[in-house]
């Protein structure tokens, strides 16, 4: 297929939703994608994600955020909003290919309805996968706009994780452009990162159940899936995903309390095993220590109140 543009220099990337702060939890995601693509010598990108949940001025709150802690990036940031054509071309290929079809089901009818013979639990029943002319032009006239689906023509398939191990999960019928018009989330990430040369994703674990629709979307797309890392989250006290409701976690609050950058890099290092407690570190020593085969697999629990000088 067409879709993809010829390889540039390989590279990794970080891709933040602008729709707040960073938190500590992704700025540790951040510097891990960071040290995984700088000691494969590959460039390292940074792309916002802002197609939904965009918040004014998080964007630029993020890249100073992330150059406070000695993340660095190979310019221009890519704006996903700006993109908004490429989307739009590969889905309107991929239907008169025939590999989309209109989906007018509610999140209820989904959840409602009988599951396939023989689909993967959690998978699209597949109630719109088949409509008739006549049926759909009734869906239509029922008002609700439709979302495109993906015709997936398989149910599984595996992904090369470097912390994981070969990964197979769920291949269903998944949106690629939401009711509303935009490139959903699975289509933008794999139309970027062929477009941007990206073959090696690090990114947190809670996205590792996608990695293997992206990958096989990727591949109907005539790019290589990239290789991943999907890294432990970082949790809060009570063993719960790390959130902004968790009280001092950005750089911002820290700075408040009179913790420093330095010092949150520091307690990033020493949670990677790169560094001591207290040390201090900066990207580059990290850098020349880094090794990912002795990386920590368990999340990482998160006691900033402990830091505080
Ligand atoms: N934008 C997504 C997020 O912030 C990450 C996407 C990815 O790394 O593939 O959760």
């Amino acid at each position: 297929m067409s879709f993809v543009p010829p390889p540039s220099s390989p590279a990794g990337r970080f891709a933040p939703s602008p729709s707040g702060e960073l938190h500590v939890g992704n700025l540790r995601t951040a510097l891990l994608a960071w040290l995984f693509a700088r000691s494969t010598d590959r460039l390292f990108l940074l792309r916002m994600e802002d197609l939904d949940r965009t918040a004014v001025g998080a964007d630029a709150g993020q890249i100073a955020d992330l150059t406070a802690v000695g993340v660095d990036w190979d310019p221009p940031v890519v704006y996903q909003s700006h993109r908004l054509e490429h989307y739009r071309d590969v889905v309107t290929e991929l239907r008169d290919e025939g590999r989309t079809f209109e989906c007018f089901c509610t999140r209820r009818e989904i959840l409602d309805a009988p599951s396939a013979p023989h689909a993967p639990q959690g998978a699209y029943p597949g109630t719109c996968r088949d409509l008739t002319d006549a049926q759909r032009a009734e869906r239509r006239e029922s008002g609700r706009p439709p979302a495109v689906r993906i015709r997936a023509d398989t149910t599984a398939f595996t992904v090369t994780d470097l912390l994981h191990g070969e990964y197979t999960g769920m291949v269903d019928d998944f949106v690629i452009q939401r009711n509303d018009g935009t490139p959903a989330y699975n289509l933008a990430v794999v139309v970027d990162d062929a477009a941007q040369g990206i073959d090696q994703v690090v990114r947190g674990d809670d996205l590792l159940s996608s990695a293997p629709r992206q990958a096989w979307l990727a591949t109907l797309l005539g790019a290589t899936p990239p290789v991943y890392a999907h890294v432990p989250m970082v949790l809060n006290g009570n063993g719960i995903r790390l959130s902004k409701r968790d009280g001092a976690v950005t750089l911002g609050d820290l700075s408040a309390d009179g913790v420093s950058p330095t010092t949150v890099l520091s307690h990033m290092a020493a949670s990677l095993g790169l560094a001591t407690r207290d040390e201090y570190v900066d990207p580059d020593l990290l850098l020349r220590r880094f090794d990912p085969d002795v990386l920590p697999r368990d999340p990482w629990v998160l006691t900033p109140e402990e830091w505080v000088e």
